[in-house]
């Protein structure tokens, strides 16, 4: 190789090596200073599919005192002590409008508006979820019964409890605290991608 060429690999070498380190570091300082921006920005996903089709959640990690400043006393009581609102008291029970339902503590979209049906217990209710990653199931051994908690996979946000009693075509009924989710509407996304959403029946 001649001396010139050394010299450009070089220069490409250190370039792209200085590209790396300033988005990486933009990335980490972004994610730190403005994580309730992150958490309410639309069109943000949180999660990554590799290759093989495998789900990765962006881990979403708060001190319960951050938690206390960021949420409603409501929003903190259901999302990080487990609480549950009055049956039928939630302004999402009855909500048929098309679009996404998201984590109110992290924004992980968690539903989708076509899987949610009219269970009749109080609470909205789903038969799937957006993407079961997006969902962390546990045993739950509270009150004298056996049932399945869910939580957000990304922030660890209390939303419910998952049923065997839903209907077709999974059978399962995900049965969420309104307050644990924040709602979506489709026209609200349609300025970020005009493009793949040209639905417009009415
Ligand atoms: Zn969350």
């Amino acid at each position: 190789m001649k001396p010139s060429t050394y010299w450009i690999t070089g220069t490409v070498v250190v370039g792209v090596l200085a590209v790396c380190v300033v988005a990486s570091k933009d990335a980490d300082s972004r994610g730190r200073r403005t994580p309730a921006l992150a958490a309410v920005m639309p069109g943000q996903s949180f999660s990554h599919r590799d290759a093989k089709g495998n789900i990765t959640v962006e881990k979403l990690e708060r001190s319960e005192e951050e938690w206390k400043q960021i949420l409603s006393a409501r929003q903190y009581h259901i999302l990080r002590e487990k609480g549950t609102e009055r049956a039928g008291s939630g302004a999402l029970l009855h909500n048929k409008d098309v679009g996404t339902y998201k984590c109110s503590g992290c924004g992980l979209a968690l539903f989708k508006s076509d899987g949610k049906f009219e269970s009749g217990c109080g609470w909205p209710s789903f038969f799937e979820p957006l993407e079961g990653a997006h969902i962390t199931e546990t045993t739950d051994r509270t009150h004298g019964m056996v049932r399945t908690e869910i939580t957000c996979s990304r922030c660890g946000g209390h939303l419910g409890h998952v049923f065997n009693d839903g209907p077709a075509p999974t059978g399962l009924r995900y049965c969420v605290n309104s307050v644990s989710i924040d709602f979506d509407g489709e026209a609200a996304d349609a300025d970020e991608k005009p493009a793949d959403d040209p639905r417009d029946d009415r």
